[in-house]
């Protein structure tokens, strides 16, 4: 049997940040990815933007590790060439809303963050013309990266250091071993050429997104009960194919279960609106470890593109309608339902499993994708101190 020091589920951006700091940390690592290729789940299926960290509750890994990852990913992005640009972000209201736009204030201050600018109508009719409000926070350390490029350099740290990734490698089962550390079954292979292969490995972690708790329940020795029941909530973007008059991302005030429909821009200059929020219910615990993107329907249905124009249009009166298209969905993993209060990043290691070696991560949606290498830095504090 293959022997290896550390195992870490998933090529996603925070598997593969977690990956590269247990492989420069010494350790010899592989990523079993059960696509053909990394990056192709939640990590490819997102807004791309560098949060600054203002929504979180005091206190929770959410507002700490967006803080601190939203750093080390300037630095990163900086240091290898990532394309990234720090673009600023503007949160809108009208007078209706200024309390919300005042907890958002509060809730930044607490976590650290001391930037944000307040605009009134004027201020903010200088900045962007076409934008309609009566108030706005301006978040200048907000920006947009090239998620595919920051796994890429992601990747390339980890090989430097004798790490690799093994796609179309599914992780079935791992049993925990008398002497220490893990056998894991590896379900290698497409199609009809599929083959299981065993490995043993010292540590493993958990980072398989969308599919974490099944492949949790498939680790003999979670305990069930630290296992939670996770909730899938779809995000629809439309892209806009008409010159774009603002220069900054817009965002309205968050609503349940999301930051509310926002325009993002990409790298390359080109609009988009989302995530909206589409409930689509509980996950099922049963299901195989690594099956859940191939069940989803990521297409975004026409019809919500009615929802999309009446959201945009209470700050963007002009938006030319007739230029939307449905364009791409990502599917946050939430440890909360509708209607209950939102929920934290869970980070379960060995004090919290009652398990040397194994690092579970759930519920790891945004921000997750600028927490990513703050998210590395606890797992390998809680895997090697
Ligand atoms: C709509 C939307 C918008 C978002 N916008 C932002 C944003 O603007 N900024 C931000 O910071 N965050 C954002 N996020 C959150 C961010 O995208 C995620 O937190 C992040 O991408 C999660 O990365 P991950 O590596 O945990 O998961 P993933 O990228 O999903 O990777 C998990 C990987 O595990 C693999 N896998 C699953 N099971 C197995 C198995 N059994 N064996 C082997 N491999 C397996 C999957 O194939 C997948 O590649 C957004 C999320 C959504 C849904």
């Amino acid at each position: 049997m293959d022997r290896v020091d550390a195992v870490v589920v998933g090529a996603g951006v925070v598997g593969l940040a977690v990956a590269r700091a247990l492989a420069r940390a010494g350790r010899e690592t592989i990523v079993l990815e059960s696509a053909e290729r990394h990056g192709t789940g939640t990590s490819s299926r997102n807004s791309g933007v560098i949060h600054a960290g203002l929504y979180y509750p005091e206190g929770s890994l959410k507002a700490s590790l967006c803080v601190r990852g939203r750093e080390l990913l300037y630095e990163f992005a900086a240091s290898r060439q990532v394309p990234h640009r720090r673009v600023g972000k503007l949160i809108v209201a009208l007078q209706t809303r200024e309390a919300a736009l005042r907890t958002i204030v509060e809730r930044a201050e607490a976590a650290g963050v001391l930037n944000l600018e307040w605009l009134d109508a004027q201020a903010l009719a200088r900045m962007e013309p076409a934008l309609r409000a009566d108030v706005a926070l301006h978040s200048p350390s907000t920006g947009i990266i090239d998620a595919h490029g920051l796994m890429h350099a992601l990747e390339g740290d980890l090989t430097d250091a004798g790490g690799m990734v093994a796609v179309c490698s599914r992780l079935t089962r791992a049993t925990p071993l008398s002497g220490g550390g893990f056998e894991l079954t590896v379900s290698s292979g497409l199609g009809p050429d599929v083959q299981e292969t065993s490995l043993h490995a010292h540590r493993i972690v958990n980072a398989a997104g969308l599919d974490a708790d099944a492949v949790a329940r498939r680790i003999v020795g979670t305990p069930p009960e630290r296992i939670p029941q996770v909730y899938f909530a779809k995000g629809n973007y439309a892209s806009l194919s008409a010159p774009c008059p603002f220069s900054r991302l817009i965002y309205p005030v968050p609503v349940p279960g999301g930051l509310g429909t926002h325009l993002t821009l990409d790298m390359g200059g080109q609009a988009q609106f989302g995530p909206d929020v589409e409930w689509l219910g509980a996950a099922d615990p049963s299901r195989e470890p690594g099956s859940t993107a191939a069940m989803q329907d990521f297409r975004v249905d026409e019809a919500r593109l009615a929802g999309f124009v009446r959201d945009v249009q209470t700050w963007w009166p002009s938006l030319p309608t007739e230029r939307l298209r449905p364009a791409y969905s990502g599917i946050r993993p939430k440890l909360s339902n509708l209607g209950e209060p939102v929920a934290d990043f869970q980070i379960l290691g060995p004090s919290e499993l009652g398990l040397d070696g194994l690092v579970h991560l759930f519920g790891i949606e945004s921000p997750g994708l600028t927490a990513s290498l703050a998210i590395a830095e606890v797992v390998e504090q809680k895997l090697l101190r």
